[in-house]
């Protein structure tokens, strides 16, 4: 498979209100190149370096997604051009979000990520914390940022009802929180889980490695 057959076979999977989020984390620019001749806009990077190296080399109306944990003294790398941080797993993130976005006179959007897996080891924050943040939001807070919805990463497993049940919980409070007001996007699902993510009521998907072949981090 060549990543135009993998894109199209992805794309031929997503009911049409489901954004497709492109994520090309170690993978050159050229590969994301030919994703873009094939008419995707929204790609998604997990580092901030990476980023920043690919970004003036690309079109200028692609959209960029923040995917991964990003320290608060980054943001300032990425403020004027980002348009999506979809991991916003600290208040502190979200203030020095809302102040660099200030600086450049702009509305950055960003997705609060939850931990909604068992495993240790992903980033986000507590649904309690969540929900606290959400009203610091509400109650005007933060004037620069937009929160437009959620994101979540299940556990890495084989075992589809654990995966299931994790993007449940997420998908109930992106529907607690959307009664107070209207949310975007609920981002969760990746190559290996993404028809489970929409099946349980996912509308943004995160997904690399299906479309750009196997990521090789000894390069
Ligand atoms: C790498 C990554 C993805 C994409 O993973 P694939 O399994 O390659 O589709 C999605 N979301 C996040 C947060 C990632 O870091």
């Amino acid at each position: 498979m060549n990543i135009q057959e993998n894109y199209n076979d992805i794309k031929s999977q997503l009911p049409g209100n489901v954004q497709l989020v492109a994520v090309s984390k170690t993978h050159p620019v050229s590969a994301i190149q030919e994703v873009y001749d094939l008419g995707q806009r929204v790609f998604g990077e997990n580092k901030v370096q990476e980023l920043t190296e690919k970004y003036p080399l690309l079109p200028k109306d692609i959209q960029w997604h923040l995917i991964g944990h990003l320290q608060t003294n980054k943001v300032k790398y990425i403020a004027e051009f980002v348009n999506t941080i979809q991991s916003v797993d600290s208040e502190k993130l979200l203030k020095e979000i809302n102040k660099e976005a200030a600086k450049y006179n702009r509305t950055i959007k960003v997705l609060l990520q939850i931990k909604i897996a068992e495993e240790d080891s992903k980033f986000g924050l507590e649904i309690n914390e969540a929900k606290d943040l959400f009203q610091k939001y509400l109650d005007g807070e933060f004037s620069s940022i937009e929160i437009t919805g959620l994101m979540g990463m299940a556990t890495f497993t084989d075992d589809e009802n654990q995966i299931r049940k994790e993007f449940l919980v997420l998908k109930r409070v992106f529907d607690e929180l959307n009664q107070l007001k209207t949310l975007e996007t609920l981002s969760m699902g990746m190559s290996d889980d993404f028809p489970i993510a929409i099946d349980c009521g996912a509308n943004s998907v995160r997904v690399g490695s299906a479309i750009f072949g196997r990521r090789d981090y000894s390069k």
